[in-house]
């Protein structure tokens, strides 16, 4: 189980820190504007791009070996995510850093999770920080400060765009606590969409409602403010961002709630999603954010799901959409936008609902192949389950 917990920080030396984040930021950049040029060299190595800009890095900058090594290794991974999408035919431009964030390993970043504070190293030298958490959320902070989790990369982040400039501690925290699987497993399909953001197995659908519309009405915004381009401008898109950002997730988190809970609910032992990976290929660049939006809900749903004993896996969910979840049959033409009939038994139902169920579906049949587990798992349906056999039994 991974998590990240953010952490507002009182440090002795705001300026250091400040001044660290955008060496860093620059470093990142540095290393970007070698490693990418537009007509050619992409480099995605980074024992390769540490060759090309470590020694500039050290020369130009103030930040300490293992920062500079933290930039180059951020660079890498901007350069080597846009080369993805350029080899799946997606439009990608130089990446461009404008976060004032850093990334620390154990040597840059020390935490006492005991004392509550951090020492921070900086073009300063080492700066010291103590959490500042709040007096009403102490039960939340308490269970990831119990000593039982382990701190991984963190990053130290400076809101500019938020009142007094806060400054975060994003910490990362992990340990090992797998979902053990049953032997006879009760699963829920999730089929992600654009019209419909998700719909489960057992029949429920949540609208994408204001999710989306509101992302179009920023971007129009967005786009006149960078035309402007100044300072200012470039600052509110921040704050914008910000608050955009809030909606999304509070509407996600919502949404992720309610359908943990009705897995609960249900008796649901494993919840499966289609695998994110297949989707971003298919998908449009300018379907980024409903992606964004995807990996968020997935992301919400396994962190609370996780933390109910449900396990959540993702699959390959090819043909999920155009097979028929009662007789098996596949076939494009049985899908006609948001209806699904199958040209062989003539079973109809809406399109992503019968998406859901073949995903829950092909889990478990990808299961029986592999694991030697005397029980076959069932699909929860409506009102009912589903054996892969094709069984069905009444609730
Ligand atoms: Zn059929």
């Amino acid at each position: 189980m991974r998590r990240t917990v953010k952490i507002k920080l009182s440090p002795s030396n705001r300026n250091a820190i400040k001044r660290t984040a955008s060496q860093f930021r620059e470093a990142c950049q540095y290393a970007v504007e070698a490693g990418w040029q537009d007509d050619g060299l992409k480099v995605c190595s980074r024992k390769k791009l540490h060759k090309m800009v470590y020694d500039d890095l050290r020369e130009l900058t103030d930040l300490q070996a293992n920062l500079v090594v933290r930039a180059i290794s951020r660079a890498k991974e901007a350069i080597k995510g846009c080369v993805q999408k350029l080899k799946e035919g997606f439009k990608a431009s130089k990446p461009h850093f404008d976060s004032d964030s850093v990334a620390h390993d154990q040597r840059t970043l020390s935490v006492s999770l005991k004392e509550e504070r951090c020492s921070i190293s900086t073009v300063d030298g080492r700066v010291q920080a103590d959490f500042v958490l709040p007096e009403n959320d102490k039960k939340y902070y308490q269970k990831y400060l119990d000593g039982s989790w382990n701190i991984t990369q963190s990053t130290v982040e400076v809101h500019e765009y938020e009142e007094g400039e806060p400054i975060y501690l994003h910490l990362g925290l992990e340990k090992e606590n797998e979902v053990e699987e049953k032997d006879d497993p009760t699963v829920m399909g999730v089929d992600l969409g654009i019209n419909t953001l998700a719909v489960t197995s057992t029949g429920k659908f949540y609208k994408a409602g204001q999710l989306f519309e509101e992302r179009k009405r920023f971007e129009e915004i967005r786009c006149k403010l960078q035309q402007k381009g100044t300072r200012s401008a470039h600052l509110t898109i921040k704050q914008m961002s910000g608050g955009e950002n809030r909606f999304a997730r509070d509407t996600l988190h919502q949404i992720s709630k309610d359908l943990v809970r009705k897995a609960e609910e249900c008796g649901i032992d494993v919840i499966v999603f289609e695998d994110l990976k297949y989707i971003r290929a298919k998908m449009p660049k300018e379907k980024g954010y409903h992606v964004w939006c995807f990996d968020k809900l997935y992301q919400f749903v396994k962190y609370k799901a996780e933390e109910k004993g449900i396990k959540v896996v993702q699959i390959d969910p090819k043909n999920t959409s155009r097979k028929c979840s009662r007789c098996g049959y596949v076939e494009k033409s049985n899908r006609r936008k948001a209806v699904f009939k199958c040209k062989e038994c003539g079973y109809e139902l809406h399109a992503d609902f019968n998406a859901s169920k073949n995903i829950g579906l092909k889990y478990l049949q990808t299961r029986q192949k592999s694991v030697s587990s005397s029980g076959q798992g069932q699909l929860a349906l409506k009102s009912g389950t589903l054996k892969p056999s094709g069984e069905y039994i009444p609730r």
